[in-house]
């Protein structure tokens, strides 16, 4: 390969910033040509991209959402819309691509790759929801969690205050990854998950046994993909039944993406960025990398995309709930 392309697509994800750095240099280390695409496979389609040199990403380690955007691109899904993307590829020249998303983002990849092999693909896990196969930990998992913990820490002081029982909405449409390592470190009393069905009776039944427990305030947190009708349906019918607590209701939203990625994401994404340039050089395509056991893995975008599917950390949820007495 003589010429790499990097993007990022699908939601931005803290991390993304010192990944996109480690891609650059380590690429321009190896004498390769470099170009930044914007908006993900939008400005593939667009022809929105410009010259990358060690310069560029000067001072973004620092920095949360990624510099070169990011979008959700129709567009792309069609195949002129890839005829298009192809064209500008080559008339830049450029012979390797490297994506930074979740899973959407790894499927246009493959697929992408797969009508036009010319093009090497490289696919790097970032998502802040943390559901992945190949990789134990996505980008920006790490930074989000730690900012819906910080979080839960101030409504916890207020929630004592009051004896007040607080439902916190956290992020997970289909994965309760950040509810269940946030429902740990902050000692929420109940967590629901997408991944684990939770009867409200049951809920309720808990609440009460930890209000005759002397519990002065109560944490439920709630993942967004959570099966029983988000936050505030659960809260009014938990209200019904447990009045020895004033029940209120938070939906952290979209503060849970932002902020400065935290260390561990900093070193995950150049570790990622510089794997995945490393990988494209010694002629591999059509994989992600990732981090299992502490070392760079190496997977299919095919099994990686084959293999995907929600597993509720079993472990971890039944300790969370015994810590939680
Ligand atoms: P996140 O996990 O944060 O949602 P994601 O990468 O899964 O990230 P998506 O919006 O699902 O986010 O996908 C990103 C982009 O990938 C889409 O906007 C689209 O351009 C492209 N994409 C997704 N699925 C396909 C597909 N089947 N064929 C071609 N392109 C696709």
């Amino acid at each position: 390969i003589s010429k790499l392309a990097v993007l990022t697509s699908g939601g931005d994800a803290p991390g993304m910033n010192p990944c996109i750095r480690s891609v650059v240099r380590t690429a321009i280390y190896n004498k390769l040509q470099v170009v930044g695409i914007r908006r993900g496979y939008q400005g593939l389609i667009e022809d929105d991209m410009y010259d990358m040199e060690a310069r560029s990403v000067s001072n973004i380690l620092n920095l949360g959402g990624t510099i070169l955007k990011t979008a959700r691109c129709l567009p792309f899904r069609s195949d002129e819309g890839m005829e298009i993307a192809y064209q500008n590829l080559k008339k830049h020249g450029i012979d390797a691509l490297v994506v930074i998303g979740g899973d959407g983002t790894f499927t246009g990849a493959l697929r992408f790759s797969k009508k036009f092999p010319d093009i090497a693909v490289m696919g790097v896990p970032g998502t802040i929801d943390n559901d992945l196969y190949g990789s134990t930990y996505t980008l920006g998992f790490d930074t989000a969690t730690n900012t819906v913990i910080e979080a839960i820490d101030k409504i916890r002081d207020t929630a004592d205050a009051h004896d007040r029982l607080f439902f916190v909405e956290v992020m997970g449409r289909d994965s309760g990854a950040i509810a269940l390592r946030a429902g740990i470190s902050c000692g929420a009393e109940a967590i629901l998950l997408p991944e684990k069905a939770t009867a409200i009776e049951d809920l309720i039944k808990n609440l009460k046994t930890g209000s005759s427990n002397k519990k002065s305030s109560s944490i439920v947190i709630v993942a967004e993909g959570d099966k029983n009708g988000g936050a505030y349906d659960i809260a009014k019918k938990v209200q019904k039944e447990v009045k020895s607590y004033d029940v209120k209701v938070t939906i952290l939203g979209h503060l849970q993406r932002g902020g400065s990625p935290s260390a561990f994401d900093r070193i995950l994404g150049s570790r990622l960025g510089f794997a995945a340039v490393n990988a494209l050089l010694s002629g591999k395509s059509q994989m992600m990398v990732g981090l299992e056991a502490n070392h760079i893995k190496i997977t299919g975008l095919e099994e990686a995309l084959n293999q995907h599917e929600f597993k509720l950390e079993e472990d971890l949820m039944q300790m969370a709930e015994i810590l939680s007495i």
